[in-house]
Order: C-alpha cells, then structure tokens, then sequence
C-alpha cells in the first residue's frame, strides 16, 4: 500500500484518465475525493471505489469556478480527513485552426486548464502549508507540454502553462515539504482523443485511421497508445514519493513520442 493513510483529490475524475488515478490511488491506500464538473459520473466513479472496499468522496465542482474549487477542497478535508495529494487534472481540447479559432474558444480552454489549476493549486497550498505535514501537487500536462501540434493552439499553449505553473509551485512549496510535479502522456484512448479521431479526419481530409497511423501515433517508437494503467502507476509513483528530490519535473509516458 504505497499511499496508505494519504488523502486525494483529482479533477476530472469521473472518467478517462482521472477516474484511473482515482482508482489506483484508492487501491494503494488513499481516501479519494472524485471532483468533477459532471456530478452524475463523479457520483458513479465514487461508488465504484466504494463496492471495491475503498473510501472515495464524489466532489461536484467546476474547477473555473473559485468558490467552487475553495468548497470543494474544504468538504474532502472535513470528510476525509485532511489533503496530501491534489492532482489538476480536468481538462477539455478544442479544434480548430489558429485564424478560424473563436476567441471564446481559447478562453474556455485556457481557462479549465490554468485557471482551474491555479485555484486547485491555492486552495490545496494553503492548507498542506498550514497543516504542517505538507504534500504533493500534481498537474496532468501532455506531451502538447513539449510539442505542438497543428489545430490544436489553446490546448498546447495552457499545456506548456502548466509547466510552468508546477515549476513556480516547486520553487515556493518546497519551504512547507511541498513537492511539485507534471504528467505529460502520449495519446490515451480516453472520450477526449475519441472525439478528436473524427474531428481531425474531417479537418484533414484523412481516413480515422489514417489519424491514429500518421497523426497520433506516428513518432511513437512502437505505434501503441499509452494506456490508462501506465499513466495510473507514474501518478501512484510521484504521489508516494517520500522527499523533495523528485521536485519540478516533468515526466513524459508516451512510447517514446517525445524524448527530453
Ligand atoms: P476525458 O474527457 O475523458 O475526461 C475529462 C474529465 O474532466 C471529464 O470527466 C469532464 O467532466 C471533466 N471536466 C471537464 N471540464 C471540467 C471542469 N470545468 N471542471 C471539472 N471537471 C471538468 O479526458 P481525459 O483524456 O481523461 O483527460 C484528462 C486529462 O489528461 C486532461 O487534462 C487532458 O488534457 C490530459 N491528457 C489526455 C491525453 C489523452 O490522450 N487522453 C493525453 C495527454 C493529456
């Protein structure tokens, strides 16, 4: 049990990426705080933790919104008992070429990854500082952190954001035994990248499989997709971390897409 008596908190994780972490977070010991914009698939994530013998909180909570995010994080350390692990990873992409891209468009993007990160990343701060026992904040960046992609503008610029706030965080945290760290996958076959498949087909003028083949896998060393276990174990690993030696860092799972 590397995350025994930890307490968790993920965004988005009533489904794909988030709701895995959740998952084996729960199966290593921790008490998980499923928050999510979609109540319904928060609630059924938290359930599911729950009938396999694990302790889960389903938190409502649209991580745009700064009264939300400060309620949500003060109800999972009133019922679970405190916070030791915050991890920021709600987020959303959109399509669309960089002269035809509506600003509101950009706005919305920018504003699930970034603003949603920082009001997690204040709200946990301020507690793991005032505890005493300080913690780990996690960020879930992607390779769009290192690389861009064509289409996909807002979603690369608030990914590299992201990097950047978890640097920031790394430098200031680790006064109050706070560690700081960023996810970076490859292509996972969550509804997010399903969505995509069609959506650049049609944008290029390719075959779905031609988006996978030459698209989405085409720099991998193997032509797999990450999965949701692999992503799940390197969130469990910087999670139980024990010391601020692994602080700052960006950790790319992708088969090799993007090597640093
Ligand atoms: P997903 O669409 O399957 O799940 C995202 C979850 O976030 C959903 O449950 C959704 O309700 C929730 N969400 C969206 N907006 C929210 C908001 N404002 N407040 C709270 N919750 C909100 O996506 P996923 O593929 O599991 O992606 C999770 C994270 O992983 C994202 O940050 C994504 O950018 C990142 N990522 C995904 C991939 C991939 O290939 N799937 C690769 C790299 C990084």
């Amino acid at each position: 049990m590397r995350l025994a008596n930890k307490v968790a908190l993920i965004t988005g994780a009533g489904r794909g990426i988030g709701r895995a972490i959740a998952e084996a977070y729960a199966r290593e010991g921790a008490r998980v705080a499923i928050a999510d914009l979609d109540a319904a698939t928060a609630e059924e994530a938290a359930a599911a933790i729950r009938d396999a013998g694990g302790e889960a909180l389903a938190v409502a909570m649209d991580v745009t919104d700064e009264a939300a995010v400060q309620e949500g994080v003060a109800t999972t350390i009133d019922r679970l008992g405190g916070l030791d692990v915050a991890m920021a990873n709600a987020g959303i992409q959109h399509i669309d070429p960089l002269d035809k891209l509506e600003f509101a468009n950009w706005r919305k993007v920018m504003s699930v990854h970034l603003d949603g990160a920082f009001l997690l990343t204040r709200a946990a701060l301020r507690h793991m500082y005032a505890s005493g026992r300080g913690g780990s904040m996690l960020y879930m960046g992607s390779v769009h952190s290192k690389e861009a992609s064509p289409l996909k503008a807002p979603y690369v610029a608030a990914k590299h954001g992201l990097l950047g706030l978890c640097r920031a965080v790394a430098k200031e945290g680790a006064a109050h035994g706070v560690r700081s760290n960023i996810i970076c996958p490859g292509f996972v076959r969550t509804p997010l990248v399903e969505k995509q498949i069609p959506e650049q087909a049609k944008e290029f003028g390719i075959s779905e499989d031609e988006v996978i083949r030459n698209i989405m896998l085409r720099n991998t060393v193997d032509h797999e997709f990450t999965t949701l276990e692999d992503v799940a174990e390197l969130a469990v690993h910087l999670a139980a971390f024990p010391t601020n030696a692994l602080t700052g860092q960006s950790i790319v799972v992708s088969h090799g897409w993007h090597m640093q």
